[in-house]
């Protein structure tokens, strides 16, 4: 059986419209409902920046280096990750210290993972 959550982003969007309101929320359209359900609801995920708003850790603890909290965040599909806007699939989530190329997962930078959680679907 499919997984429909973890169908690509891309086949989503196939035959899916999407259009703006007049108060600018972007409305989507197609022919197969469940399509539609889905593409609300990766939309609803969390962002980048609201995931490393939770970040708690702003120095590396290895190298001392200021500020490692605003480098950018990288991530990669993985099954035990984030929610994302607009990713169908979980995401692994770090940053990579540029003084000690260490990459801190952003758990161990006190970015927990409260946001899926609390967007687990029933
Ligand atoms: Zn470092």
């Amino acid at each position: 059986m499919i997984d429909e959550k973890e169908k690509s982003i891309a086949d989503l969007y196939k035959d899916l419209k999407v259009e703006k309101d007049e108060d600018d929320y972007l409305l989507a359209f197609s022919d197969d409902p469940r399509k539609v359900a889905l593409y609300n609801k990766i939309m609803s995920y969390p962002n980048l920046e609201q995931h490393r708003a939770q970040i708690t850790m702003v120095d590396c603890r290895w190298c001392l280096r200021e500020n490692i909290k605003d480098e950018p965040i990288e991530m990669d599909d993985h099954e035990n990750g984030w929610r994302v806007l607009r990713k169908s699939k979980r995401q692994w989530l770090w940053i990579t210290c540029p003084g000690c190329n260490y990459q801190w997962a952003l758990w161990k930078m006190g970015c927990g993972q409260r946001w899926h959680e609390l967007r687990k679907e029933a």
